[in-house]
């Protein structure tokens, strides 16, 4: 509802011609590159001085520019990727960009020969993801104004291909590409091909886009007058081997994160580009059994200028697991060569090295490279022309080219890179690969999130992190996938607890960090804020539901509530419903909410769903549906309702959950009811924190 009324108003101010300047800065701002600093000699900088993308397309002989709103960085790789594919298969000459490093005032001059793509993630409620706010409130504000044409169709000789990368267990499922294309279209821009939507809740996010691309580009072929030639790879990247330099020596990064990291001299602002190396205060299993671990984790972030509020997450910078680097290196042939220092630069002024260098190999593998994801299709097809023999080109060419022959024979089997290398070529190393063609076609390694499970009231300098450990086992496939993570930080507990050498499932992780400057009991963090919040006025009522993990929040919400309580303030009904498999097995902070119930008293009401404790599995859907006359009455009296946890079922099914809810006990049609909660959600009063 909100959008559309800002898409009504942005219409009318159109038609009324209205002429506004935006006064956005044209200087370089914050620099927002997170090694951009540490490019002594890189490339970034000479190409981060222009907030104009038309001048900077003009300077560096441009005529296609792939444009990213990226929060986890899959938008970012898709928008190389077609970078990519735009200049080896059809001679584009593209660059990337960086949403929030232009303006945008001037994109009614773009001219006609070239052409301007969006990959365009959309964020939690259909936000902009953090990059993207300046590019999204530019176009959905109420005053747009373009540097020269001001008639109504501005954008006509902007020419736009659009993708977007959604989750369709979200309520405004894609918003950001939807919108988008909706105000270009208006403002007269021509879209080639549809604007793509891929789908992370049905698990097709890659398929989608895979899918999306061939017909766009031959749309853009003929608009373009492009013409398609065999792909030959053309790096854009160059990787130089540096004899003269030592690993050892102080310039090189061992996986320092930047300069003054490397420097020794780490200092803030703290934030998504440079961690906090955070000391761990305490840690501990909540549970463990044979095939799961949870950890409570305590960070202390008091030697930093860090600080959140209760509902906002810790970002953890991972560590790749030894086991997983080896294999790496020992399948591209670097394994004699891991030490050995490399330069790592872009081969026009437009690419961006996603790591420091100098650097090792084992260093860019284990801090920077996400070699422990799925591999994906688009990159088995890049591997076939550096295969070794005539019959592993033409099997993987079929890989690569057949959805369902890739799926039953590699994406099925949940291999990583290295292992699908190691699976196809029988453990015969890949000399012929470029290390610069990992580093185009693997994702930067991405920090986790994790919900705050502690309260700022109650520990302001002290974060907690509640995370089950990731590890599952497919039938069949010959690996167990082991979340990169979950498993480095179990890692750390176990080193904090006096394990000598912590290893956990023989994962051995490099815990000391680079030059041991982590001692094994530190780890790199930042943290993010978030709008998932408690009611300003604690005596409003806040009903929460949080199976498994997803009570990490609510461990902090009600520690905060009950020590308002303690503070004398008149604190509302609290009531959580939780769930897990069974009291005796995976009931977590079971004495904590006894004695935080003990200072709430009958205000707070801690409501369980064990799901294999009887004949029946209990969820807390079941226990939501026993107590509807009452989170009816709580909602009518404007509680405020939260939801964590499983984004794919749990909250959808809550979601629609509600709407019923509220349809049979006020007695009003289940469209009606529906709008309420959207309304609800609209308003804040239904706020959800899902992954
Ligand atoms: P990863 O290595 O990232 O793997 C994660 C999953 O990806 C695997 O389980 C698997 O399904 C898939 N995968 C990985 N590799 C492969 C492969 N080769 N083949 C096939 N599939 C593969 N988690 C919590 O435990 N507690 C929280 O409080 C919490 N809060 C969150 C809050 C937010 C806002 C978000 C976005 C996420 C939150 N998460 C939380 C999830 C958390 O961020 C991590 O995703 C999770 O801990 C797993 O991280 P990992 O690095 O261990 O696993």
């Amino acid at each position: 509802a909100q959008l559309d009324t800002l898409d009504i108003v942005v219409l009318v101010v159109l038609l009324a011609g209205t002429v506004a300047y935006f006064t956005k800065g044209t200087y370089w701002a914050v620099q927002k590159d997170p090694y951009a600093s540490s490019f002594a000699n890189g490339n970034a900088s000479k190409a981060g001085k222009s907030r104009n993308i038309i001048e900077k397309m003009e300077e560096s002989g441009k005529n296609c520019v792939v444009f990213y709103g990226s929060q986890t960085g899959t938008a970012e790789d898709y928008a190389s990727r077609l970078a990519k594919e735009g200049s080896s298969r059809f001679g584009l000459k593209t660059m990337t960009a960086d949403l929030e490093e232009y303006d945008y005032e001037n994109l009614d001059q773009f001219p006609d020969d070239k052409v301007a793509m969006f990959v365009l993630a959309t964020y939690g409620e259909g936000e902009p993801t953090d990059n993207a706010v300046e590019f999204y409130e530019f176009f959905s504000g109420e005053e747009i104004s373009f540097s020269e044409k001001a008639d109504e169709q501005p954008l006509q000789s902007l020419k736009y291909v659009a993708f977007g990368l959604g989750n369709n267990t979200y309520e405004h499922y894609n918003s950001m590409v939807r919108n988008v294309s909706k105000y270009f279209d208006r403002l007269g821009a021509k879209r080639i091909g549809t604007a793509g939507e891929g789908d992370d809740g049905a698990g097709t996010m890659e398929e989608d886009f895979l899918a999306w691309k061939e017909p766009m580009w031959l749309a853009l072929s003929d608009e373009l007058n492009l013409e398609e030639r065999e792909a030959i790879y053309e790096p854009v990247f160059e990787v130089t081997e540096k004899p003269e330099l030592s690993a050892d020596d102080d310039t090189v990064y061992l996986g320092e994160p930047n300069k003054s990291h490397l420097e020794g001299q780490s200092k803030g602002p703290y934030n998504a580009h440079n961690p906090y190396i955070a000391p761990i205060s305490e840690s501990k299993e909540l549970f463990n059994d044979k095939t799961r671990n949870c950890l409570h984790m305590e960070i202390d972030v008091s030697g930093s200028n860090l600080s959140y509020t209760t509902g906002d997450h810790i970002a953890v910078w991972p560590t790749n697991a030894g086991k997983e680097v080896d294999r790496f290196l020992r399948i591209t042939n670097h394994l004699d060569k891991r030490h050995t220092v490399i330069g790592v630069k872009g081969l026009d002024a437009t690419a961006k090295v996603p790591f420091p260098s100098p650097t090792t190999y084992d260093a860019a593998i284990r801090y920077h490279m996400e070699i422990c994801a799925p591999v994906s299709r688009q990159f088995v097809s890049q591997l076939a022309q550096f295969a070794s023999t005539d019959a592993i080109k033409t099997e993987i060419t079929k890989m690569g080219g057949d959805k369902d022959y890739f799926h039953e024979k590699v994406a099925s089997k949940n291999f990583n890179i290295a292992q699908f290398l190691e699976w196809v070529s029988n453990g015969e190393p890949w000399e012929k690969v470029p290390f610069s063609l990992f580093i185009e076609a693997l994702n930067k390694i991405q920090p986790r999130y994790y919900s705050i499970s502690s309260s700022s009231l109650v520990s302001p300098k002290k974060i907690t992190v509640t995370a089950v450990v990731e590890s599952f086992e497919v039938p069949g496939a010959p690996h167990v996938v082991k979340g990169v993570t979950t498993n480095y930080l179990l890692a750390l507990k176990q080193k904090q607890h006096g394990d000598a050498h912590p290893d956990p499932n023989g994962l051995d992780y490099a815990i000391m960090g680079p030059r041991n400057k982590y001692d094994g009991i530190h780890v790199p963090v930042h943290v993010r804020h978030s709008n998932f919040k408690l009611p300003s006025d604690p005596s409003k009522p806040v009903i929460m539901v949080g199976p498994g993990t997803g009570v990490a929040p609510f461990r902090a919400f009600v520690q905060e509530r009950a020590q308002q309580a303690k503070n004398g303030e008149n604190v509302g009904k609290t009531l959580l419903f939780f769930g897990c498999r069974r009291k005796t097995e995976d009931f977590m902070y079971e004495e904590e909410w006894k004695q935080w119930g003990a200072d709430l008293g009958d205000n707070f009401e801690l409501i369980t769903a064990f799901s294999r404790d009887g004949p029946n599995k209990v969820y807390v859907q079941h226990k939501l549906k026993e107590r509807a006359q009452e989170i009816n009455e709580l909602l009518e009296q404007k509680a405020y309702f939260y939801v964590c946890g499983d984004a794919a079922q749990m909250a959808r099914e809550v979601n629609e959950l509600m709407g019923t809810i509220i349809s049979e006990k006020r007695g009003v049609a289940k469209s009606r009811a529906e709008e309420i909660v959207k309304g609800m959600r609209a308003s804040n009063q239904y706020q959800e924190d899902v992954w």
